[in-house]
């Protein structure tokens, strides 16, 4: 019957429900023991000029080492954010970006701009900017050498908070990032009075290029009007490429030019060989 049938429904939902709940609190107890156990780990992704094609940036990219299983941030940053632990994760990955820019100046002396990405509730806590010039100043980090990589959605959940942010941010001369632009819900008014110094187009409307660019042509015109530094993220391959050189689209990243790679693998292919010649970028 319609009714035995609706109970059925019913009783897969509520099991399902508790399925997913148990999975959420399982890894909920996981991320924390997996801070304590210092189970994470950061990749890093090479930024290309692409004029030049020198490797001008990279993005820091969280990893979690789960019994020698690499696990997605995809998969655990939603959960951290839901819980709240995504803060001292968060100020970790920061830490441990300013450790890594002081290791490279110390060891090869070279100065290579680092991108952390913030998530919206971490970019939401009053403690963001004064733990980040702490660390800067504890490990002596020149502040443009750090950039924060904030989606579009997080900046746009409270436009009058996220200028107050940016704003001490940049006069403590941080860089700031738009990432993921254009799958959020902009307001295009405000855009102008964020203090940001990039954007970071979104892979999706790099994956339709060459052939669809009405989008992609559109937010690089929308970057070099408002005189930012734009980024196209997720190229994989050298039509992609090719169009955006055409379209003077200044930096680059994707699989094309490097997947984010581990510290040593990172450091022997684009730090160690350059060593003395980036700084003062
Ligand atoms: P995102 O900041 O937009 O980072 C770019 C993602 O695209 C990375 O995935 C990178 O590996 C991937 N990617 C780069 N080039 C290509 C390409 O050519 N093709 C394709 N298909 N993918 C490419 P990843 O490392 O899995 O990170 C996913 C997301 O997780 C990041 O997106 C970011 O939102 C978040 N995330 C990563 N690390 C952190 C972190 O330390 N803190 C926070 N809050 N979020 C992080
Ligand atoms: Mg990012
Ligand atoms: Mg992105
Ligand atoms: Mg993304």
């Amino acid at each position: 019957s319609a009714k035995a049938a609706g109970t059925n429904q019913w009783a897969f939902f509520k099991q399902q429900m508790t399925e997913r709940a148990a999975v959420r609190l399982r890894t909920e107890a996981s991320l924390h023991d997996a801070f304590k156990n210092n189970e994470f780990l950061l990749h890093f992704q090479p930024k290309f000029n692409i004029k030049t094609g020198e490797v001008v940036a990279c993005e820091a990219l969280i990893r979690w080492k789960k019994e020698e299983r690499l696990i997605s941030p995809m998969a655990f940053i939603p959960i951290a954010e839901e819980t709240g632990i995504i803060i001292p994760i968060g100020r970790w990955v920061i830490e441990e970006a300013c450790k890594t820019l002081k290791h490279w100046q110390r060891r090869y002396n070279v100065a290579l701009p680092i991108a952390v990405n913030v998530a919206s509730q971490q970019f939401a806590d009053p403690s963001l900017v004064p733990d980040i010039k702490q660390l800067a100043l504890r490990y002596q980090i020149e502040p443009h050498l750090l950039e924060f990589e904030i989606t579009e959605t997080s900046l746009m959940n409270d436009i009058e908070l996220a200028i107050n942010k940016l704003e001490q941010l940049k006069s403590a001369g941080f860089s700031i990032a738009v990432d993921d632009f254009g799958i959020g819900y902009s307001s295009l008014s405000y855009l102008k009075h964020l203090p940001i110094t990039t954007m970071k187009i979104d892979r999706c409307f790099v994956n339709d290029l060459p052939h669809e660019s009405p989008i992609a042509s559109t937010i690089l015109m929308l970057g070099q009007q408002l005189n930012l530094h734009i980024v196209a993220e997720g190229i994989e391959n050298e039509a992609q490429l090719n169009w955006l050189k055409q379209m003077d689209c200044e930096i680059g990243q994707g699989f094309y030019y490097s997947q984010p790679l581990p510290l040593d693998e990172f450091e022997a292919k684009y730090i160690a060989p350059n060593t003395a010649t980036i700084s003062q970028i």
